[in-house]
């Protein structure tokens, strides 16, 4: 009764929490939020998508488990074992020094130039978990800052636009001759 009363002060607003100790000992708590819905226990992640300000919130229903929740970490958080979790976490967020970001930032305005991108690409989660995959030191510029970029680029693609239309005019015009 003691216990229960404790459990009680500790979660005024989640009396239902108290049903499995074994599962809220799990290292995957700290991360997942618990909600419960028609008598049902939802884990929910709680975790940031790196680099971008967006809660991950993938949802499992948990009956007892934590297989769901632990496999979700690893794959899109690649965090494993809480002894593993220091290191995972300094990995995660060491990134490229700053004149490295900056030659990767423009390989970004390049391709979104090239292939006439919406700015916003760099706010969608699949585009910033293919960027993740492929370098997870990259640090993904929001799309106001994209914008900057381009501003500047602008001046350096009109230049070599403007080269380009000559090359082809001349090209055309020794063609029609
Ligand atoms: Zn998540």
């Amino acid at each position: 009764m003691k216990e229960n009363l404790n459990e009680l002060l500790e979660n005024p607003n989640d009396i239902k929490r108290t049903t499995n100790k074994r599962e809220k000992t799990s290292w995957v708590w700290r991360y997942f939020d618990i909600e419960i819905c028609n008598s049902e226990q939802f884990a929910i992640c709680n975790l940031e998508i790196m680099g971008i300000n967006i809660l991950c919130k993938k949802e499992y229903k948990t009956g007892g488990s934590t297989k769901n929740c632990i496999e979700h970490l690893t794959n899109t958080h690649e965090l494993f074992s809480e002894q593993n979790n220091i290191s995972q976490t300094k990995k995660i967020t060491k990134k490229h020094n700053e004149s490295r970001q900056l030659e990767l930032h423009q390989f970004l305005v390049d391709f979104i130039l090239d292939t006439a991108q919406l700015l916003r690409i760099v706010e969608r989660i699949s585009f910033y978990k293919l960027i993740y995959e492929l370098d997870p030191k990259f640090n993904m510029p929001d799309s106001k800052s994209v914008k900057a970029m381009i501003h500047i680029a602008y001046n350096y693609t009109f230049k070599v636009l403007t080269n380009l239309l000559e090359l082809i005019t001349s090209v055309s015009l020794t063609l029609d001759l």
